[in-house]
């Protein structure tokens, strides 16, 4: 791993709460349990809807994002971390 990095800010909200604030920060109101701002480093999890596969999986963004000297590509790291969630318990 590179050199030490920062940790990761997670902002756990109730399920009314983190859809406005998704829809502030994002402008979008697609249903969704989770999401990770690489620019923020800040995991925002709905409480309402969560599971440690979700944690799980928003962790590997934070760590894949932070961990190579060039940042992958969105769809790349999305299919990490879906198999972190995925075999979190292999
Ligand atoms: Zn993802």
């Amino acid at each position: 791993m590179r050199k030490r990095v920062k940790k990761v800010i997670i902002n756990i909200y109730p399920k009314k709460l983190f859809q406005k604030i998704r829809y502030r920060i994002t402008g979008s109101k697609r249903p969704i349990r989770s999401w990770y701002i690489y620019e923020r480093n800040t995991i925002y999890i709905n409480a309402d809807d969560v599971h440690e596969g979700i944690l799980a999986h928003e962790m590997a963004h934070a760590i894949i994002d932070h961990y190579m000297r060039v940042r992958p590509p969105r769809a790349t790291t999305e299919i990490l971390a879906r198999y972190v969630d995925e075999h979190l318990h292999y």
